[in-house]
């Protein structure tokens, strides 16, 4: 029998990734989304992708009754939680909105978790729980956590804290942490991509926009860092890549016999620059990007990248996507969004 999971905030950007994913893996993907920060054309594209819509409940994961409805009305076999904010400069502008959406989200769709007590879940974290790593800049996951530099942070460090908790009163559980690093790209077929809601904040969105020549320049924060080149180091991770993991997650809790609380870094295991990023992504599609330093960014990490030994080992995944695929995949996303030839 084909495999219902529910991919909550599966409109997103790495919600519909995954969907495809599981598509393509055989399972069933069910929706559950608002479409509060995504588009309904994303669902087509989806089909457009894989020759399959998926089925959606338009909805809010805070909406306790909807939820129990949907676990009540729908056999599932697997539940992956994405829907959360995730602008790490507006969570400190409005933390409350961050604190409430996004533990107000997790404890809705957790309670059936625990109370079915056998559905496997698996939970979008971040390596932002690591905060600024002291010494070694290669994270795993036995790194100790660190303070969060900000709101949003803090939501994914307790997401990680409330699943811990329940885990310990109920040692059935199968849950799964999955800590991203930086998520960039596109799917291939430039069907799919991020869809960010006014000035991006994050880099590769910035770089193509720029490209695009919808901003003046890119500005670089910081160029006097202990790094490489002087310019902040992260750990860019293909979206498909990271799509297949979440896959790879549900497939391993599902083969658990015995209940089992695990948490996995998901990166490519390698640092890449701001400067080497923008390098490549202007050696890669032959295009100029304008560019200047200026000042750090407040409570920006200098350098992190991960550690992908467990991903391995427990997932039997790694990345097969470069930083040269990815900005090769988001600079087409650009272009078929603004359709530029
Ligand atoms: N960055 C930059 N200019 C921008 C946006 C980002 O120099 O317009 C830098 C930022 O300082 C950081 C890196 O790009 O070193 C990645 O930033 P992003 O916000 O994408 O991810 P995060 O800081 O959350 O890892």
């Amino acid at each position: 029998m084909v495999k219902k999971v529910l991919v909550t905030g599966g409109a997103g950007y790495i919600g519909s990734h995954t969907v495809v994913e599981l598509f393509r893996s055989g399972y069933e993907p069910l929706i559950l989304d608002d479409y509060r920060n995504s588009e309904v054309s994303v669902i087509g594209r989806i089909k457009q992708i894989t020759g399959k819509a998926p089925e959606v409940i338009l909805g809010d994961v805070c909406d306790e009754d909807l939820v129990n409805e949907i676990f009540q009305n729908h056999k599932l076999s697997g539940v992956i939680h994405f829907a959360a904010y995730k602008a790490v400069g507006e969570s400190v502008e409005k933390p409350l909105k961050y604190y409430s959406n996004n533990i107000s989200g997790l404890l809705s769709i957790l309670k059936p978790i625990c109370e079915m007590g056998n559905i496997p879940f698996v939970f979008s974290s971040s390596c932002t729980v690591y905060g600024e790593p002291q010494g070694l800049k290669e994270v795993n996951e036995q790194t100790p956590r660190s303070i969060p530099t900000s709101p949003y942070g803090y939501t994914k460090w307790l997401g990680e804290q409330i699943i811990r908790d329940a885990f310990l009163a109920q040692k059935e559980l199968r849950l799964m942490n999955l800590r991203y690093f930086n998520p960039i790209g596109a799917h291939p077929s430039g069907l799919i991509g991020e869809l960010p809601i006014g000035k991006p904040n994050n880099l590769v969105p910035f770089i193509t926009q720029t490209a695009a020549g919808i901003h003046k320049e890119l500005v670089i924060f910081g160029n006097n860092y202990p790094t490489i080149d002087g310019t902040c180091v992260r750990d860019y991770i293909h979206v498909v890549d990271l799509a297949e993991a979440h896959v790879k997650a549900i497939d391993y809790l599902l083969l658990q016999q015995k209940g089992c609380r695990e948490t996995v870094n998901i990166g490519t295991g390698t640092g890449t620059s701001v400067l080497e990023l923008v390098n490549t992504f202007k050696d890669e599609n032959k295009i100029d990007l304008k560019f200047s330093f200026g000042p750090e960014r407040p409570g920006d990490v200098i350098e992190i990248f991960a550690n992908v030994n467990y991903a391995k080992s427990l997932l039997g995944w790694t990345s097969k996507n470069d930083t040269r695929d990815a900005v090769r995949d988001a600079w087409n996303w650009e272009k078929s969004i603004r359709n530029i030839k």
